[in-house]
């Protein structure tokens, strides 16, 4: 996938050796219309801020979508200080603290064990309040096809579905339930499956709540929608649409979809200047200032993330530049361990020493989830459009 001009000429502003991530704040809300426009009318749409909490990518999103779904105290930091309208807090590991400042924050909290639960009653009877909370569950049947499964699966997500029923009697004075999160999948590129989840969801959380005697106000489908890293394909938005313009949402009912990736992906653009060529054994690598303590996620996942060349014609010594033309190269980094790979065998037609490797669709999970301080080499330039 190119850069766009913008990008591009963003990129070009860079100094020397460049190294630096492009977020683009127009993409990101372009692309938050787009998701929104599938979702059935009145549906909640939230942002889920592990994705990217860069503050300006959080900023864009808490106001382009209708809040933020936050993991931790410190994402729910950043979601008050974004001016988030509405804030959900998830994750298996609250702390006391964390779900003390959820009940400060007026953030409603996704309860993941009846432990975790008897804390949130005790602390918002401390704050002399009464708060809202919805159970996660792991549900009996597995998910949808995606990249990782969270239910129907053994993981530390959620309350076993067998287990609800214990869950659901802890007695409790501070908090009120009022539905399910059955977050499930992620990086889901089938559109039709996605939509018969959700769905799914929908009528499993209504009987359950009716079995159970809950007020059912608020049924949380997770994230989860997919692109696909090795190519330009994005999970099929009309298609998504059509899938979900069946549902029917009873009256009182809060749906809500809280995506990451397909928010953040193709905002953000990984660029990486090669400072050195080289073959061993045979091999082309093309060195780059950067790499997977920046963008973790094709080590983390295990594929080749594809790259555009951006040619620079400043070459500034006084021998001739190295190049390759019509060879396969592995991208790799400044680390000194042999799985700094971001590609491997990507064919090019030509590439010098000074020309910058463009990486698309690293807006998610790309800076968030790297290890930025193993060899302590400077921080990429991170401009924000
Ligand atoms: C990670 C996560 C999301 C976002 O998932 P994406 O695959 O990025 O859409 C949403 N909800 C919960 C609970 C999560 O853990």
């Amino acid at each position: 996938m190119r850069p766009p001009e913008h990008v591009t000429r963003a990129i070009r502003a860079q100094p020397g050796p460049v190294c630096a991530y492009v977020y683009d704040t127009a993409a990101l809300r372009e692309r938050a219309a787009a998701v929104r426009a599938a979702l059935p009318p009145g549906a909640t749409l939230l942002y889920a801020v592990k994705a990217n909490g860069h503050p300006a990518v959080v900023r864009a999103l808490a106001a382009a979508c209708d809040g933020l779904e936050v993991a931790s105290g410190g994402e729910l930091e950043l979601a008050v200080a974004a001016g988030a309208r509405r804030i959900v807090l998830g994750g298996p590991a609250k702390t006391d603290a964390e779900l003390a400042a959820a009940v400060a924050a007026g953030a409603q909290v996704n309860v993941e064990s009846a432990h975790e639960l008897r804390r949130l009653d005790r602390a918002a009877r401390a704050a002399g309040t009464v708060v809202p909370a919805a159970v996660r569950v792991n549900r009996a049947q597995a998910a949808p096809a995606g990249s990782h499964a969270m239910t129907g699966t053994p993981t530390p997500f959620g309350v076993d579905e067998r287990d609800l029923d214990r869950l659901l009697a802890v007695p409790l004075t501070s908090v009120r339930i009022t539905g399910f999160h059955l977050h499930a999948v992620s990086n889901n590129l089938d559109a039709a499956a996605h939509a018969r989840f959700v769905a799914d969801a929908l009528d499993w959380s209504v009987a359950t709540a009716a079995r159970h005697g809950i007020d059912l106000r608020l049924v949380n489908a997770g994230g989860g929608l997919g692109v696909d890293y090795l190519g330009d394909a994005t999970i099929d938005l009309a298609a998504l649409r059509a899938g979900l313009a069946a549902l029917i949402v009873p009256a009182g009912v809060d749906l809500i979809v809280e995506p990451g990736r397909i928010l953040a992906a193709d905002a953000g653009w990984y660029a990486a200047e090669v400072l050195d060529l080289k073959r061993t054994h045979g091999r082309w690598f093309a060195v780059l200032r950067g790499g997977t303590h920046h963008f973790r996620l094709p080590a983390a996942w295990g594929y080749s993330h594809p790259f555009t060349v951006l040619p620079v014609e400043a070459w500034p010594y006084d021998w001739p530049r190295p190049q390759v033309r019509d060879v396969a190269v592995d991208a790799v980094g400044e680390l000194c361990t042999p799985r700094d790979v971001l590609a491997r065998d990507q064919p090019v037609a030509r590439l010098r020493v000074g020309d910058v490797l463009v990486f698309a669709r690293a807006g998610a999970y790309g800076w968030d989830i790297s290890h930025h301080d193993f060899l302590r080499h400077p921080p990429p330039r991170f401009v924000v459009l």
